[in-house]
């Protein structure tokens, strides 16, 4: 995707000025119904396309919302929904029918897993089998006759690892598969999975779209317009998961300053990322921006910018790194991210053997590191502080 139009997108796809007496905002359609001229057009309109029956089939702010989603990630059709899991389950119970199996990454968001182990495959048959990512044999290896979906995320969460997403889309393709993948730590400036061969790309608008730490929110986009159309016409609608029109508003909101902050996050980060890099109590930095990530070319191919997300690994055991998060001031304790405000936590705390197995980690003091807007000579000065005393 060229920048110059996401931009045009982000900030005027969709103005009306004529309709709405010059406000430069478009209104939010809080209704839940809309009526029509004559019966027979009550009977002809068409939900999907251009006409509007009902709050819980389309809205006209949440549809604004989905063309500049759908025009940012260079799809052509986008549906939103309430949060970034009702995205994420309506995509999979869309493509997946009882007794299809999923080839799906190991360090997916956790809740897809739960979703998985506690509804898929209990109540629907659905086999699932996890991978990696990287190995791609091992991604083949893993496909059987009735796999229909792979399930990706990239960059990961935990150590930021990421696959190639040119080289799995390919894989699937030849197999029949369709491929999803979670896009929303890049957000749709930072890369664009459509364009690398990917079916489905889904975004929590919770994290950085939204930006504010006020909304919930999510979306689906793919090239596939009877795809779309499909999960619209049945998960959407009939499990009712479609977004409140003020909700879609208040993305709509965050959305325009979303090249602008995620400049700003990036900044910083890289400044964080290379103060934590050399400083003596720290054994490494992950974050996808740094010369030293051992993927960078691959990233490199892939990924156009960095957002405000790392982890950090601690010269210390992990009641230490627990006390060097309390120390932090300006990073609030909390799980979450994508908002103006840092935060650190340390979510592998509580981990399984078998997960620090995977990930390659010996110390369960992992400690994510948000960026926030305070300032980046701020929040240096805290990590400082809280280095120095613990
Ligand atoms: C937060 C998050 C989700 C879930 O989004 P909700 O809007 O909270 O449902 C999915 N994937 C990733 C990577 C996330 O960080």
């Amino acid at each position: 995707m060229d920048l110059k139009e996401q931009l045009l997108a982000i900030t005027h796809l969709g103005d009306e000025y004529e309709k709405y007496f010059g406000a430069v905002v478009p209104p939010v359609f809080l209704n839940s119904l809309h009526v029509f001229p004559t019966h027979e057009q009550y009977m002809n309109a068409d939900p999907l396309g251009e006409d509007y029956i009902y709050g819980r089939i389309s809205n006209p702010t949440v549809r604004l919302l989905e063309n500049k989603l759908s025009a940012i990630e260079g799809g052509s059709l986008a549906a939103v929904f309430s949060s970034g899991m009702a995205a994420a389950t309506s995509a999979i119970l869309t493509v997946c029918k009882a007794g299809d199996h999923i080839v799906c990454m190991r360090n997916v968001y956790n809740p897809i897993k739960h979703f998985m182990a506690g509804m898929c495959t209990p109540r629907m048959n659905i086999g699932i089998s996890y991978v990696g990512g990287q190995d791609l044999n091992e991604l083949e290896r893993a496909i059987q006759p009735n796999t229909r979906l792979i399930i990706l995320e990239s960059p990961a969460t935990y150590i930021f690892s990421v696959v190639d997403l040119r080289a799995i889309a390919a894989i699937a393709r030849r197999n029949g598969i369709v491929t999803y993948i979670d896009n929303t730590y890049s957000t749709p400036l930072f890369q664009n999975p459509l364009e690398m061969g990917i079916d489905i790309v889904m975004h929590t608008l919770s994290k950085y779209i939204g930006g504010h730490s006020d909304v919930i929110g999510g979306v689906l986009i793919s090239k596939d317009d009877q795809l779309i159309r499909n999960v619209c016409r049945y998960t959407r609608e009939w499990f009712g998961g479609i977004i409140g029109p003020m909700e879609a508003w208040l993305v709509i909101r965050g959305l325009r300053t979303l090249d602008a902050r995620l400049r700003q996050h990036q900044a910083s980060a890289f400044r964080v990322a290379e103060y934590l890099e050399a400083h003596p109590k720290v054994r490494k930095v992950n974050y996808t921006g740094l010369a030293s990530h051992p993927q960078s070319e691959l990233i490199a191919t892939q990924m156009r910018g960095h957002t405000g997300l790392m982890s950090v690994e601690l010269d210390m055991p992990a009641e230490k790194a627990q006390a060097f998060v309390n120390r932090l001031r300006l990073f609030g304790k909390g799980c979450s991210w994508g908002g103006y405000e840092s935060l650190a936590l340390c979510p592998l705390y509580k981990a399984a053997s078998e997960e620090m197995a995977f990930l390659g980690l010996k110390e369960r003091g992992l400690v994510r590191l948000h960026v926030g807007l305070e300032g980046t000579d701020n929040l240096l000065d805290d990590l400082e502080t809280a280095l120095r005393v613990i």
